[in-house]
């Protein structure tokens, strides 16, 4: 035992951050000197956290707060020693707990928060990013230069001590008595830092107060101005901030500023909500809902666990911040609260996991979002396009997710498209308003970027017809499209699969054409002239079929080009070809369909190889070069790159 007992005596011995701590801590110090205000807001919404955690935890074991019911955060300066603090009476942290908490960043994906924001050059980029991400704890090192933090875990006996400068890693010690004597009572943690001169603001009693204010008014739990034991002794102590739940509240009651304030609170974020719902629900399951869209992505939007960080309470208390079915995967950019009436207050978090009453919450949330996201589409099409922007990849996993809400995602999907030359979004009901007579299908072009497909070769015989093509640009749009088959009954179809059939909207142009018998004449002329060219470009196909017969499936005559002289387009029955580049990346897939080489016989160049070949030329460089010239457009590697160098090189010198 006492063998036991020495060998977990605290080691003096400095212990390093996480590498990660490290690379923030260093930004942090160095670079942020501007809103540094907000530490105080990170360690105030720790400390409340864990005042909510150790509530929770005394529903079923009530022995852990009898030594004191009440849950408060007291904050104090002392000017002398130059020092402010921030004490709780929550759950507190044991000797691993401080080390693991305050060490190292347990979150998912840091480092690669880390390695982006090694990309941005400026501060101000950099304060973007981690406005994004929020420093947390080490926000304190902004103002400090060294930071203590005495922790005793509730319902244990000892408390330890956590001190570091910021930057040569930190010591867990046990505290002296005095040090020890900064706890509010018999748990909790209490932090101290030592405050620079040059955040010397942060010793005055005004300044403290309008902070709390103005970033921590509604946290749940009273914060007081004063050391813990004053605060005990004052009978008419007052809490600074109003401590009230906004989310009970009605709607009209609550400001702008208000409830921006609390968003800033629980999202930790610095940007502002686009979109704040606010309801509460009756009937069959009743809740209020206290929901902000932000503007910015978070850095971590497309971390594999997909989680939501919706905080879930029940009649007014803290349950959890980490149940999965809460919310849909693809609302999980969502910040804010649920508070229950119905789930009974002592449930634990694991009966939570299969309870019918939160997929009912879940299910009626995201009705209600979808319908607000809906509104905002209408009444602020700029604010919406911003939102879409950030957001729409993340809801189109919906699509196929969640079949019971794929109307409503539908409708609030917006895409680019040929119309208004991709520089407005369109949805897909202005999509089918603006369908040609006879159209029958929406047709879409899959690719990496807008950029890079905008002016595809494939495009030519649609924007020709003045039929509209929709631009599908995200790597989850060739995802949703394998179960989406089709809006409001109307077929999806990508342009660059399959041939397309033009017949039935070229009819519908030429009527009335026909009946005119100069007319009939013309055309028989030009038919006979036709067949002859028919014969030649037939051999051309016949000849290029067996040039490229490895790299091909075959060669037909394009209805889709009117400019170039080919293009790519996958098989009839094949895997589209932007979706087929996504699955090689993606799943090391090797496709085994090879793709059509669409030719247009209307152009100079076919024409001419049709002429030599006709003549009994080679045209096997020619024919080489127009397949590499087919994949360069299409964002394809090429085969052999230097083959189609040297080719270059060959018809540049005859040329010149
Ligand atoms: P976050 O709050 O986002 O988890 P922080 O850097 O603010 O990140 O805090 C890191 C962790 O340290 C917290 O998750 C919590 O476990 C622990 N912690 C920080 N402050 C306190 C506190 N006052 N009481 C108990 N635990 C705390
Ligand atoms: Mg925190």
């Amino acid at each position: 035992m006492s063998a036991q007992k020495k060998e977990k005596t605290p080691s003096q011995k400095q212990q390093g951050f996480g590498a990660d701590v490290s690379r923030l801590l260093k930004i942090v110090t160095h670079a942020l000197y501007t809103n540094h205000d907000v530490f105080l807001r990170e360690l105030i919404s720790n400390s409340a956290d864990a005042c909510d955690r150790l509530r929770y935890d005394s529903i079923s074991n009530p022995d852990l707060t009898k030594d004191n019911p009440d849950f408060r955060i007291c904050t104090y300066k002392d000017t002398t020693a130059r020092t402010l603090s921030v004490v709780d009476n929550g759950i507190g942290m044991s000797e691993d707990e401080l080390t693991d908490n305050l060490g190292t960043i347990a979150k998912s994906g840091t480092a690669s928060l880390m390695e982006q924001m090694e990309h941005v050059g400026d501060n101000k980029g950099k304060l973007k990013l981690i406005g994004q991400f929020g420093v947390g704890f080490y926000a304190g090192f902004m103002v400090a230069n060294k930071i203590q933090v005495v922790s005793r875990k509730a319902g244990e006996d000892k408390a330890w001590l956590w001190e570091s400068n910021g930057h040569d890693g930190f010591i867990v010690r046990e505290p002296s008595q005095t040090e020890t004597a900064r706890l509010d009572g018999k748990r909790g943690t209490a932090i101290t830092l030592w405050i620079k001169d040059e955040a010397s603001e942060f010793l005055l009693d005004q300044k403290i107060e309008m902070t709390v204010k103005e970033y921590s008014d509604h946290i749940s739990v009273p914060i007081f101005l004063g050391a813990p034991e004053l605060v005990a002794q004052d009978k008419d102590a007052k809490p600074i901030n109003s401590t009230s739940a906004l989310w009970m509240r009605s709607k009209n009651e609550v400001g702008k500023e208000e409830y921006e304030g609390f968003y800033k609170n629980i999202s930790g974020g610095y940007d502002e909500p686009i979109m704040t719902s606010h309801w509460r629900a009756e009937g069959a399951i009743e809740f209020s809902a206290l929901l902000y869209t932000p503007t910015l992505r978070p850095w971590d939007l497309f971390d594999p666990s997909r989680r939501n960080f919706i905080k879930l309470y029940v009649r007014r208390i803290f349950i959890t911040d980490n149940l999965e079915n809460l919310m849909y995967p693809w609302l999980r950019f969502m910040r804010g609260i649920i508070d229950s009436e119905d789930l009974p207050l002592n449930i634990s978090r694991e009966s939570l996991q299969h309870n019918p009453t939160i997929d009912k919450i879940r299910n009626a949330v995201a009705r209600h979002i979808l319908s607000d996201l809906d509104k905002l589409s209408r009444n602020d099409p700029a604010a919406y396009a911003t939102f879409w922007g950030q957001f729409g990849p993340a809801l189109k996993e919906g699509l196929y997710d969640a079949t019971e809400h794929r109307q409503g995602l539908l409708k609030i999907c917006r895409f680019y498209s040929t119309h208004d030359e991709a520089t407005e979004l369109t949805s897909l009901a202005d999509y089918v308003d603006r369908m040609k007579p006879g159209q029958d299908k929406i047709y879409y072009l899959s690719g990496e970027s807008l950029e890079n497909i905008k002016n595809s070769p494939q495009l030519e015989g649609f924007k020709s017809r003045d039929i509209e093509v929709l631009f599908f640009t995200d790597t989850i749009d060739d995802f949703w499209l394998q179960s989406v088959l089709d809006y409001k009954d109307v077929p999806f179809q990508s342009i660059t699969k399959g041939d397309v059939d033009f017949d039935s909207l070229d009819d519908d142009k030429s009527e009335g054409v026909n009946d005119n018998k100069g007319e009939d004449k013309k055309d028989t002329e030009k038919k006979k002239e036709d067949s002859k060219t028919d014969s030649t470009i037939s051999a051309l196909i016949t000849k290029m079929q067996e040039l490229l017969k490895d790299n091909i499936h075959n060669v037909r005559i394009s209805k889709r080009l009117t400019d170039s002289p080919v293009c790519l387009v996958a098989p009839d029955n094949g895997v589209d070809m932007y979706m087929e580049r996504v699955l090689r990346l993606h799943q090391k897939y090797e496709p085994n369909t090879k793709p059509v080489l669409e030719i247009n016989h209307d152009h100079s160049l076919i024409k001419k190889m049709a002429e030599l070949n006709d003549k009994g030329k080679d045209i096997s460089d020619a024919t080489y070069m127009l397949l590499d010239q087919a994949k360069i457009i299409q964002g394809e590697p090429i085969d052999n790159p230097s083959n189609f160098a040297r080719r270059i090189s060959e018809f540049m010198n005859k040329a010149l």
